[in-house]
């Protein structure tokens, strides 16, 4: 337990299930005294989220589909009635078709290349233009990426290139929201077994690769990426915004494996 979010709210866009990088994020943000608050998409998920944090006291949970610009600003409208002040904000959410993470990146389709830049990348543009008024105090935005938006990972593909676009998102938003005292950050994770991984081929033998050769010689966890992102989301990060830091066990610092 520390004290580096207490009292300080966060809402969290992303939870799943208890595999997801989001819930790591959330336990990490707990433990640092926070009060979170967490977003789904859709039913199926509200059941998961219920049970995921039935143990918790006072965890507010509401609906938001990030391609509907109503489900946005309906869920800041509730979050300025509700609670009137936010401290951090994560984005933890990506979706591209299971057939464009796989083959060769010029067979990506119109509708499958909008797809993904709309819930990976625009979506984080949408909820930091509603979540700036609410951020009154200043605030702090974490969202998550991969190396795959940096360099060419094999089957990454649509998925990699919205990458690219959310981490130049980053920059962009940081200039905007600088004067307002609100940090803009990305954390380049490196792969863990979650639902949304699973989709992109071949994602076992990269896990192996891991093991055997990156500097740590092993893959990260959801708490790692958790603490990182307490780190971003609290005062002793107050200097940074606009960056992308690497938790992925140094694989980024790598040449060809
Ligand atoms: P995950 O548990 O499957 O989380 C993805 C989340 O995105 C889910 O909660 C999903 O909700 C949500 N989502 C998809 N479409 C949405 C929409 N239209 N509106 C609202 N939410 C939507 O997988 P994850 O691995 O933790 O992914 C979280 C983030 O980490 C993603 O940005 C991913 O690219 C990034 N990342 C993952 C890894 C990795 O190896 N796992 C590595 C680096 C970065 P539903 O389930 O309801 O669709």
């Amino acid at each position: 337990m520390n004290t580096l979010l207490k009292d300080k709210k966060i809402l969290i866009m992303g939870v799943a299930n208890k595999w997801s990088i989001a819930w790591g994020i959330a336990q990490s943000c707990i433990e640092a005294g926070a009060n979170i608050i967490l977003t789904y998409q859709g039913e199926r998920n509200l059941s998961n989220l219920k049970k995921l944090t039935a143990d918790l006291a006072g965890i507010s949970l509401y609906q938001c589909d990030v391609t509907q610009d109503q489900d946005i600003i309906a869920l800041f409208h509730n979050l300025e009635e509700d609670f009137g002040v936010i401290h951090g904000l994560v984005h933890s959410i990506a979706f591209a078709n299971k057939e464009e993470l796989e083959g060769a990146y010029y067979n990506t389709s119109r509708e499958g290349y909008h797809l993904a830049q709309d819930i990976s990348s625009y979506s984080l543009v949408a909820i930091s233009k509603y979540a700036r008024p609410l951020m009154k105090e200043g605030g702090s935005i974490v969202t998550m990426t991969y190396l795959g938006g940096e360099r060419v990972v094999q089957n990454y593909n649509v998925m990699g290139v919205a990458k690219a676009a959310l981490e130049s998102s980053v920059r962009y938003l940081s200039a905007d929201l600088g004067p307002e005292n609100i940090r803009i950050n990305s954390i380049s994770a490196g792969p863990i077994k979650t639902l949304a991984a699973q989709g992109v081929k071949g994602f076992r033998s990269i896990l192996k690769v891991y093991e055997e050769k990156v500097p740590l010689r092993r893959t990260v966890t959801q708490g790692e990426v958790g603490d990182t992102a307490v780190f971003l989301l609290s005062p002793m990060a107050r200097g940074i915004t606009g960056e992308n830091i690497h938790v992925d066990a140094g694989y980024h610092t790598m040449g060809l494996l």
